[in-house]
């Protein structure tokens, strides 16, 4: 047994852990097991990838198995990491369709969460490319499913945080980019009104994130500022950036974490201050388009190696919901409001928009977003239950892959798929074998 956490080092848990060297040893692995889920890199940031008893880590199913250059048809084994599908791909002018905020993930959990990317409005989840997937069953069977073959299994494991099987392989495509570089433009929103707004006018762009000052409080609320960008051209970059790499490689971490910071280092005056540097460097920077490379544009946090020891022992939660667009103005208000009246220093407030889900349990729905990490303290639970009634007053759901608190009652309430989830469980003999700490806590 070992003490198993997600991202957000919280909640801890002990589990066995096995690892099957390839996908062939995965099933026997599974045999006569019950309790047991998959995991990938452990980037979800509670209890998903927690077995109840036993956790299946997929890292040594890394090989890509095969690749056709003529369509960019990429077939890998689910434990390969996104980051080194970039490194290999990027060079060759090739990039993946759908991308969340971190290359630290597996094919495995991309799938399994459905991610989104700052392209959701347009192009949907990574579950939306998924072209075919091969899947361990409990009952050491495996499935393939495609778009015309086991459609309803493919539709319940895109998005099914591991609880319909386990995932060995799966294919899909990835698109041509002339060059590395992005082409950003941002746009500053003094307040939540003009953010929401400026989210709507730059949909056009393939992606779109803003970053929002959660401290800012009165007239302020919401001020953020709105990322647009889109893949650059080979004629963008020799106008902008002569003599610039066409792909510069993606950056290897200089910074790391050593140790964990005491919980007081982040509080509300050291977050405001940041905040306030961040907003006007970023303010500067509006307006025209700025060529930058797309790995801290794409993954900016992944700069700083164990950056989720800056929240101390105790570790964080990550509060993501979506709210549909006819509500998302007043409660991401409300919410915001909330959150800033308590004095919580987010460090991290990221809105973006959504467009419809894929998967029977995905989390997108169209509307908005909104992500902020909260250090893990007795006082914050309260005001988060708080929170989740004005999400699901207002139709909106929680994301299963950033969470570690929410009740069952809110998790219901959000996730109208949820019975035919079960069924599809049901019908894989998945059902009271399969368990994570997740499914446990929230009843699936
Ligand atoms: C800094 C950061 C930024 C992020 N940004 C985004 C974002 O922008 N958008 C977004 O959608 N998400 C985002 N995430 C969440 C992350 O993309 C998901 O949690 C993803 O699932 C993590 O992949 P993983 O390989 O680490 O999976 P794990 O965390 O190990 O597992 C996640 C889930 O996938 C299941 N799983 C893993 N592998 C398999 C498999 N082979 N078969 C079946 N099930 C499997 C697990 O059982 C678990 O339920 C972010 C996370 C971090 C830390």
């Amino acid at each position: 047994m070992i003490e198993l956490t997600g991202w957000g080092r919280y909640p801890r848990h002990s589990s066995d852990i096995v690892t099957p060297a390839n996908p062939t040893a995965l099933p026997s692995a599974m045999a006569g097991r019950t309790g047991f889920v998959a995991r990938g890199n452990g980037r979800a940031y509670g209890d998903a990838a927690i077995g109840e008893r036993l956790t299946l880590s997929t890292n040594r199913l890394d090989r890509i198995r095969a690749f056709d250059p003529a369509t960019g048809r990429l077939t890998a084994e689910a434990g390969v990491l996104l980051a080194d599908l970039l490194s290999a791909f990027v060079p060759r002018g090739l990039f993946p369709p759908v991308v969340p905020g971190t290359k630290f993930v597996t094919l495995g959990g991309m799938i399994a969460a459905d991610v989104h990317g700052k392209n959701h409005h347009r192009e949907g989840g990574f579950g939306e490319h998924v072209e075919a997937l091969t899947l361990a069953l409990p009952s050491g069977e495996t499935a393939v499913c495609s778009r015309n073959e086991n459609v309803e299994l493919l539709d319940a494991t895109i998005g099914g945080m591991g609880l319909t099987g386990t995932i060995l392989e799966a294919t899909f495509r990835l698109r041509p980019i002339q060059t590395g570089w992005m082409r950003q433009k941002t746009v500053v929103a003094p307040d939540l009104d003009r953010a929401v707004e400026a989210l709507r006018e730059t949909d056009a762009s393939t992606y779109t994130v803003a970053w929002i000052d959660c401290l800012a409080r009165g007239a302020s609320l919401g001020r953020s500022l709105i990322y647009a960008a889109e893949h650059a051209t080979l004629a963008e970059v020799e106008a902008f950036r002569p003599g610039a790499e066409r792909f510069p490689p993606a950056k290897l971490g200089r910074l790391t974490m050593p140790f964990d910071l005491p919980t007081l280092t982040l509080n509300r005056i050291s977050v405001a201050a940041f905040n306030e540097l961040y907003f006007r460097r970023g303010s500067a920077q509006a307006g025209g388009p700025l060529l930058v490379p797309w790995d801290p544009y794409f993954f900016p946090l992944d700069g700083v190696g164990s950056w989720n020891r800056i929240y101390g022992r105790r570790g964080f939660l990550q509060y993501q919901c979506v709210v549909p667009t006819g509500p998302a103005r007043a409660v991401l208000g409300e919410i915001l409001e909330r959150v800033s009246r308590h004095g919580i220093a987010s460090f991290l407030a990221v809105l973006k928009q959504l467009g419809a889900g894929r998967g029977t349990l995905s989390f997108p729905l169209e509307g908005f977003t909104l992500a902020l990490d909260i250090p893990v303290a007795d006082r914050v639970f309260p005001l988060l239950d708080e929170l989740d009634a004005l999400v699901v007053k207002a139709g909106g759901r929680l994301y299963l892959a950033k969470d570690a608190r929410q009740s069952r009652a809110t998790f219901d309430a959000g996730y109208p798929g949820l019975d035919r989830f079960r069924k599809v469980r049901r019908d894989v003999g998945a059902a009271g074998r399969i368990s994570s700490r997740l499914s446990a806590r929230l009843g699936i």
